[in-house]
């Protein structure tokens, strides 16, 4: 890159084509692909972007049938000139299995409105000449006659059927959200469909039934009828698992593959277990990585540790601890620190009965399925929300540094967050974000959004629990009032509900005590 100006990473689900990968991108690919054809110096690309990276969250799932990607044309005037661009952002559509003679068909029309460029891509890939891409399910309404012989050649636990007008993108949209979930197949069917509309009852459009052998069918249950909420309530059923995930054994919990023994918790609340086992690691094994700090690292830590003493809402033997640390660290005026001076200040008060802070680690929230899975990083994000929860709560009328812990958690991430990509992708968030953040609350939801964001980046990965699948957080049986829909139909967060539930949820008087050491 010459200006390094592009508009978009690989971390916002877009791929970023250059001379060398559009051939490989556009050429014979299984997938469609969307493209984006902007130049990082036009200010109406730089204002659609934000558009564009949400619609790549939006539809991450339709990815094996068709994806986004965009290319910087002011670095590579030439592969756009050989796509006949003239003006910017233009979007087009490439076909599955093009050859090297496509130039794409343009998309127009579109704006900021992701209902409208869902719908566009979906009217191109329903005018999809053969071969469509093989990932693609039928988008087309089943009729009653096909529904009969479903069972006969399928092998799926469920068949989910939309209800919908033909004008409704619904159904299509959850047939496509479901694309990469195994042992469910979504299909629409048209109100005009009268002998099953009456059959099963259907007053509702749209409305979803799951539709089992031999003809009978259950209403499936949603606090809104609208896609996201279907989209979560079937990617949820019991038995539905993502593609070549295996289906999680409820055994997984309890046999010992783990060393300890499973704690029984209540996943929609936090423990301090967790919170003090984060805090332990956090400053007894990632800290110790750093024998010596200085410079960037020195403020870090002195951060990082000014936010604990303040907020962290522990028991007094805790909390003592952390401020005597922070009395410790403000008192070393010098250019340097060393990591076993601090070391020598946390392990002081062990020699006291009930005093600092346990060095055991023991995970009850934040438990995993397998050793590898959940643990301190679930830990990490559980003691950084708290912490945004903790300066609202205690500062209601104080606002003058509403960035304060954000930056302290930047911060440590940036200089010390053992998983370096992770830390790179945070510190890019906040360093595009954080200037917004005006007010206390207005750092608690901007935790809240960007921890989301990564929730969306990793849905699927390796690193998932495939017991604590990656969510959209809260979901709508945790916070029923954080979800609406707006007049278009389209999910939206009810912020001020979200915000309250935050600060109810993460709230030090609502922390569970049990399993502490
Ligand atoms: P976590 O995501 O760790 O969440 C912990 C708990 O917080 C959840 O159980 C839930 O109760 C609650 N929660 C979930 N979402 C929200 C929300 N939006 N707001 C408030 N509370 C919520 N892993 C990678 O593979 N790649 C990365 O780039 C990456 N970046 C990371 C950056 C940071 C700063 C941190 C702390 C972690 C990062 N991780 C990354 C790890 C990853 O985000 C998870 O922490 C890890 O996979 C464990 O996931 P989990 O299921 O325990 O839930």
């Amino acid at each position: 890159s010459i200006t390094g100006a592009g508009l978009y990473t690989a971390s916002d689900q877009i791929l970023v084509l250059t001379p060398q990968n559009v051939n490989s991108a556009l050429i014979n690919s299984t997938a469609a692909v969307v493209v984006e054809f902007y130049a990082s110096w036009c200010g109406h690309c730089v204002h659609f972007s934000p558009v564009y990276k949400s619609l790549a969250r939006d539809i991450k799932e339709w990815k094996p049938a068709v994806y986004l990607a965009a290319i910087d044309c002011a670095e590579n005037m030439e592969v756009c000139r050989d796509y006949g661009i003239s003006g910017y952002p233009s979007i087009k559509f490439f076909n599955a299995y093009s050859t090297n003679a496509s130039m794409g068909k343009y998309i127009r029309g579109f704006n900021r409105d992701l209902r409208v460029l869902r719908q566009l891509i979906i009217d191109r890939m329903e005018a999809h000449e053969e071969p469509a891409p093989p990932a693609c399910p039928p988008l087309e309404p089943i009729s009653q006659a096909e529904i009969t012989s479903f069972f006969e050649t399928n092998t799926v636990e469920y068949l989910a059927l939309i209800f919908e007008e033909s004008t409704s993108y619904v159904g299509k949209e959850v047939t496509l959200d479901l694309l990469q979930f195994d042992n469910v197949s979504v299909r629409r069917v048209l109100r005009s469909e009268e002998a099953l509309v009456s059959q099963l009852g259907v007053t509702e459009f749209p409305s979803c039934y799951l539709y089992y052998p031999g003809g009978n069918a259950t209403r499936l249950q949603v606090q809104i009828e609208a896609r996201t909420f279907y989209s979560y309530a079937l990617q949820r059923l019991p038995g539905v698992v993502r593609f070549g995930k295996p289906k999680p054994l409820s055994t997984d919990l309890f046999t010992n593959n783990t060393v300890e023994p499973w704690r029984a918790f209540n996943s929609s609340r936090v423990y301090m277990a967790d919170l003090e086992s984060a805090l332990s690691y956090s400053l007894r094994v990632e800290l110790s990585s750093t024998a010596v700090f200085k410079g960037d690292a020195l403020s870090a830590l002195k951060g990082y540790i000014a936010v604990l003493a303040k907020y962290f809402p522990g028991r007094p033997m805790v909390t003592n601890l952390l401020k005597s640390l922070d009395s410790w660290l403000k008192a070393q005026d010098g250019a340097e620190v060393s990591y076993s001076d601090l070391r020598e200040v946390l392990d002081l008060p062990a020699q006291v009965p009930n005093s600092g802070l346990p060095a055991v680690v023991r995970w009850v929230g934040c438990q995993g399925s397998k050793p590898h899975l959940r643990r301190y990083p679930c830990g990490v994000w559980t003691l950084f929300h708290v912490l945004t929860v903790q300066a609202q709560r205690s500062n209601e009328s104080d606002a003058s540094q509403p960035q304060e812990v954000l930056k302290a958690v930047r911060d440590y991430v940036k200089q010390f967050f053992g998983c370096r990509e992770c830390a790179e992708h945070f510190v890019a968030m906040a360093t595009e974000g954080l200037r917004e953040v005006k007010t206390l609350s207005g750092a608690v939801t901007w935790l809240w959004t960007r921890h989301n964001r990564v929730n969306n980046r990793l849905a699927g990965a390796l690193s998932e629990d495939p017991h604590f699948p990656k969510i959209q957080w809260p979901s709508p049986t945790m916070c029923p009032t954080c979800h609406g829909v707006k007049p278009n139909g389209e999910h939206s967060w009810e912020t001020d509900q979200v915000l309250a539930f935050l600060v109810s949820h993460f709230a030090s008087d609502r922390l569970l005590p049990d399993y502490l050491v």
